[in-house]
């Protein structure tokens, strides 16, 4: 290669133009930027709480198997979730995050020949996993801040190979009932994958909650992802799941690596299935603390899209980045959402009810300020 060829071209098309996804700012890079000792982040989803008990016994169990590889078909985690949901292991797909999920679907049904079905204002890995294999995103207008599901399914044609559908959404919080989604999975052709994205499920009120396992049995092209990263408090393990039909979950397989899970994770996921009390502690701790958030944005007269899950978009009715920013240097991170096209939003993930207040008081000084 001579010094004049330039090593971007020799990059398949999608990546070379694929912007890449753009995570919560960590808390020891802003401590270290700022020289701040007491940082908060309200940013990425994660469980205030941390790991349960059980998961973090678990791990600590498995330390002295470390120079083993780990069981690559993920046997008795697979057990566990076959039992708690009564479907068979063989529908069950283990992924390093429900990200990985995500990939893997779009590697295994995705050509440049493709379309994949989105709504604005959906999950930003979506946009890049079609991209990476060259196929063509189609998003669709959102309705409400939601998914328009007639409209996008307006846009699927013969080339639409992929739908995906974040239930409730992240940014946005937004939920679909399980009546209009049942119909339009129903409505799909037969040769389009649904991806129903659920990492926030757990959240989601028990009285509007989608039993959408139940469909597998009709729609052997619905993919059902889930994840240990959100309500468990263990996303720095890296650890989530697709449910569907065993065909899908024999193709996904195939293109999985064969030890994607690490055995500290595989254990603790285990472990944290069976915790139901730090589970239900998650939730109560969400609940109230949603209730909190709001609170407080009322107070300040500000908007807010209802969320269906851990964390909340509020309109500041001015640009988010500069509040961001003024936010960052009182120790707050949260996320501006201008790249899911919400320029005036932030979204803030629930903490515990002392790092909601030392938000809500860095906000209220912030906006007094501009
Ligand atoms: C956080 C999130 C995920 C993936 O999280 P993992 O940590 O990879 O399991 C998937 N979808 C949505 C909508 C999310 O917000």
């Amino acid at each position: 290669m001579n010094s004049t060829d330039n090593i971007y071209d020799l990059a398949a098309a999608g990546i070379r133009q694929l912007i890449p996804y753009k995570a919560g700012k960590p808390i020891e890079e802003l401590e270290r930027e700022l020289g701040l000792t007491r940082v908060i982040k309200l940013a990425s989803n994660e469980n205030p709480l941390g790991p349960g008990k059980k998961a973090l016994a678990a791990m600590q169990a498995a330390l002295p198997a470390l120079a083993l590889y780990p069981d690559g078909s993920g046997f008795m985690l697979k057990q566990a979730l076959a039992d708690k949901y009564t479907i068979d292991a063989s529908q069950i797909t283990l992924g390093n995050g429900s990200n990985e999920i995500l990939e893997l679907v779009a590697r295994a049904f995705l050509t440049p020949d493709h379309e994949v079905v989105f709504s604005q204002h959906a999950f930003a890995v979506y946009p890049i996993v079609t991209q990476a294999v060259g196929a063509t995103a189609v998003i669709v207008r959102a309705l409400n801040y939601g998914h328009d599901l007639d409209a996008m399914l307006q846009r699927v044609n013969e080339k639409t190979r992929l739908v995906f559908i974040a239930n409730p959404n992240n940014p946005t919080g937004t939920l679909l009932s399980q009546a209009s989604l049942e119909r339009f999975i129903s409505a799909l052709p037969h040769t389009c994958v649904c991806v129903l994205d659920e990492a926030y499920f757990e959240f989601v009120d028990s009285m509007e909650s989608v039993n959408s396992i139940d469909w597998l049995k009709k729609f052997p092209n619905l993919l059902i992802t889930r994840t240990f990263s959100k309500a468990y408090g263990l996303a720095g393990l890296r650890m989530g799941y697709g449910l569907s039909s065993p065909e899908m979950a024999d193709i996904l397989n195939r293109v999985r690596q064969p030890f994607n899970n690490n055995s500290l994770a595989l254990a603790a996921a285990e472990a944290a299935l069976s915790d139901d009390e730090h589970l239900q502690r998650t939730i109560a701790v969400n609940t109230l603390g949603m209730q909190q958030l709001t609170d407080g944005f009322k107070k300040l007269g500000l908007e807010w899209i209802p969320s269906a899950g851990n964390f909340v978009s509020v309109d500041l009715k001015q640009a988010g980045q500069p509040v961001y920013e003024a936010l960052l240097r009182k120790g707050v991170i949260v996320r501006p959402v201008g790249n899911y096209e919400l320029p005036n939003h932030l979204r803030i993930s629930i903490g515990t009810e002392a790092e909601n207040k030392l938000f809500l008081q860095a906000l209220t000084e912030t906006l007094a300020n501009v």
